[in-house]
């Protein structure tokens, strides 16, 4: 099964989250194609992911313990601990959308966007900063839409999560994330970026990303370098930079539906020079992150059988062709790779089990005796770690335990052949 490749940010960085890769273009197009044209898989500005731990921690208890800022002065009547006519909005997402500080800050003067749902009453946006009322600070609300809604960063707006109030009052939930505002003065050099994740798994559904802004106009290049042997492995030409826009670019670990070596990996951001289109300037800054080929599909305690339990074992009239290994029924299973699912059928030998036809690769994954039949109906595309079912013992199996099989192109039962699973099955786990 082939795969897709990279994918640039639109002009927006702050659309589509959680955008899906498989869908965008091929990186090869991408490396020919203007950014603009391929606006696909574009995920949002560096702000989400960020501190989210912290704000776990800060705000697991959620909003109910403290009185509503704002609230009592602007509710029209309503008092905070009454009912509001309105439903309150929903945030699901928070970045800054243009005059960011860096990739992942935002300052006084920056347009930062609330994505979620029913945003349209939202009327004031609360930085809400520290536990507590003392230092919220509170602003209008701008162009209020459905799905989302804006706010410029205010004066002594304190890092920390946000919060929604419409017209009548009714305040949203705290969002999980938060905004970093940065110092005054901070500042980093004419190009800033942020790799986001350092381990990434080939056709995963977070794919390696790197956020980059430009602090004054330059058309900009983002390449992509295998530090093992120095190879360009592709580049993503975005052209003329917005100034304090983040733009995010994204790969999947594939060029031409072909999977990549796992080892490391480099982005290199630098301003394209304008007479010659490919040549580059020295790369003004780099961030790396290792590329990894498998997850582990077992996701909890587990032990690797022997004797019966492997590879070529004996079995009443044919050998094992796979490799067993035992954990509690019910233990969720992940796509080792991801890929289409190729069958999904229950057997008197087998029981419920998938095959996977390997993104990038010509390797079957086959996954039996599961305790239920996997939700993912054939030519289902799924991704690396993606949940396929839960450990059973369903068909002939003694004990839990998935009977994990690997097969070479072209696959399984369609005139490939089975492979020992244990050394790979071994590696993976040794990582995640
Ligand atoms: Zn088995």
């Amino acid at each position: 099964m082939r795969w897709n490749g990279g994918t640039i940010g639109g002009r927006d960085p702050v659309t589509a989250l959680g955008a899906n890769p498989a869908r965008s273009a091929g990186s090869a197009d991408l490396a020919r194609a203007s950014p603009s044209a391929n606006p696909v898989g574009s995920t949002q500005g560096g702000l989400v992911e960020l501190k989210r731990s912290w704000v776990a921690v800060l705000w697991g208890i959620g909003l109910a313990v403290f009185a509503v800022p704002g609230a009592s002065a602007d509710s029209g009547g309503a008092s905070a601990g009454g009912a509001f006519a309105s439903q309150a909005a929903v945030i699901s997402a928070v970045a800054c959308a243009s005059r960011c500080a860096t990739v992942d800050s935002v300052k006084t003067g920056s347009l930062v966007r609330l994505r979620g749902k029913r945003m349209r009453s939202v009327r004031k946006i609360v930085f809400l900063g520290a536990r507590g009322p003392a230092d919220d600070v509170t602003v209008k609300a701008r162009r209020a839409r459905t799905t989302s809604v804006d706010a410029i960063v205010p004066d002594k707006a304190p890092s920390g999560p946000l919060m929604a109030i419409n017209r009548d009052g009714a305040p949203s939930r705290a969002s999980r994330a938060a905004v970093a505002v940065a110092r005054p003065g901070s500042s980093s050099g004419p190009l800033d970026i942020k790799v986001v994740g350092r381990r990434v798994f080939v056709g995963a559904a977070r794919p390696a990303r790197v956020d980059v802004l430009a602090h004054s106009a330059m058309a900009v290049m983002v390449t992509l370098v295998r530090l093992s042997d120095g190879v360009t492995v592709t580049s993503w030409p975005l052209g003329e930079m917005a100034t304090d826009v983040v733009r995010t670019v994204t790969w999947d670990g594939t060029i031409a539906g072909v999977a990549q070596p796992p080892g490391r990996y480099e982005f290199r951001v630098a301003p394209q020079v304008a007479a010659q289109a490919a040549q580059l300037a020295e790369p003004l800054t780099a961030g790396a992150f290792e590329l990894v080929d498998h997850k582990f599909p077992v996701r909890a305690k587990h032990n690797f059988g022997e004797g019966m339990a492997a590879f070529g074992a004996g079995r009443n009239g044919h050998v094992h062709q796979g490799h067993d290994v035992f954990a509690a029924c019910g233990t969720p299973l992940v796509a080792a790779r991801g890929g289409v699912i190729k069958l999904n059928q229950n057997q008197a030998n087998a029981g419920n089990y998938i095959v996977i036809d390997g993104a990038g690769t010509d390797v079957d994954y086959v996954y039996m005796h599961m305790q239920e039949r996997s939700p993912l109906a054939k030519g289902t595309p799924v991704m690396t770690g993606q949940a396929i079912g839960k450990v059973g013992q369903t068909g002939v199996a003694s004990g839990c335990h998935l009977h994990f099989e690997m097969w070479a192109g072209p696959g399984w039962y369609t005139g490939g052949a089975p492979i020992d699973p244990l050394a790979a099955l071994k590696a993976w786990d040794a990582y995640s």
